[in-house]
């Protein structure tokens, strides 16, 4: 990918220490210039989509404040994403806080001047509803495997009335939209009471593979990834990593926390697990800085970043 081109690395921070300079994701340069990257790290600040609790439009703030704790290379795979690819901050996506269509246009439009330059995505929510108009993007040459880690199976079909685009629904408009393959969906840790016994109908009748957290905690994290694996197969694939997923004794600053979830050694052990799979594009969603007093939940937010940068920098030289 980057031979002979320029790869960016984030702040020496032998020279500029951690809690100084401008906190772009994972001290990186802010880059506008498609055709200079391989790897883009964005930020989507919305959540319109939310249905209860808001706050995760502040998520790529804080993530990009948190991910100055990163380093260069992973301690476990000892994958150096920054030498592997040029990776870097390509800013926050348009917005508008008070048109719902219109900020799916423009989120789309973002992410389709990534795809069309050959750039691979990697966004911080924003609330998961922001996943739909980066899948218009990433999935428009005909749909995607998906790896799908939250409490919530976000299938459900309309919220007040006729609303058909909050984040309890992307993943079900995602398949009428033919943007993933629900065959080849994978959705793991979903719990927490439901409206009703019809709300896992969707996922479960067309294809969707969902590990429930009771059958997540007899297989353990190994077995999953198998699973995941098998799933996803060969093809494209894109990862969605909702923080609520993960226990919320570790991920308070979210909007819909649900107990009993894995840790967060668990959730970086099964993304290490995705290695080798032909990903195109992943995101953290539903970090909501408002109900995050230490920052706890923004850090864990960057640190997934990092988790899946450095898969899918493996990805892209494969
Ligand atoms: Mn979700
Ligand atoms: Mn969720």
């Amino acid at each position: 990918m980057s031979n002979d081109k320029e790869n960016f690395h984030p702040i020496d921070a032998s020279v500029m220490p951690r809690f100084a300079g401008m906190p772009t994701f994972m001290r990186l340069p802010h880059i506008s210039d498609p055709s200079m990257v391989d790897i883009a790290l964005v930020g989507v600040p919305w959540d319109a989509g939310t249905t209860n609790r808001a706050g995760a439009r502040h998520g790529p703030r804080e993530i990009r404040n948190q991910s100055s704790f990163m380093r260069a290379v992973h301690h476990v795979s000892r994958i150096a994403p920054y030498d592997l690819c040029r990776v870097a901050d390509m800013g926050d996506t348009e917005v508008n806080p008070f048109d719902m269509q219109d900020s799916m246009q423009k989120i789309t439009t973002f992410f389709n001047r990534l795809v069309d330059n050959g750039v691979t995505p990697l966004a911080a929510g924003g609330d998961h509803l922001c996943t739909l108009p980066i899948l218009r993007a990433v999935a428009k040459d005909g749909p995607v495997g998906l790896v799908h880690f939250d409490a919530h199976s976000d299938t459900n079909d309309t919220y007040f009335g006729n609303n058909k685009y909050t984040h309890g629904t992307p993943f079900r408009r995602a398949v009428e939209e033919g943007l993933i393959d629900p065959k080849r969906t994978i959705q793991i840790g979903i719990r927490g009471s439901i409206y009703g016994p019809e709300d896992m109908e969707f996922a479960e009748s067309s294809g969707m593979r969902v590990i429930y957290i009771e059958e997540y905690f007899k297989l353990g994290p190994e077995k999953v990834i198998e699973e995941i694996r098998r799933t996803i197969g060969d093809g494209a694939a894109y990862v969605t990593f909702d923080v609520d997923g993960i226990d919320p004794s570790f991920t308070p600053g979210t909007g819909t926390p649900e107990i009993g979830g894995y840790s967060t050694f668990d959730a970086q052990v099964m993304i290490r697990g995705l290695q080798g799979l032909n990903l195109v594009g992943g995101d953290v969603v539903e970090v909501a800085p408002p109900f995050d007093a230490s920052g706890m939940t923004a850090l864990v937010g960057a640190t997934l970043m990092f988790e899946i940068l450095c898969v899918l920098a493996v990805a892209r030289i494969a």
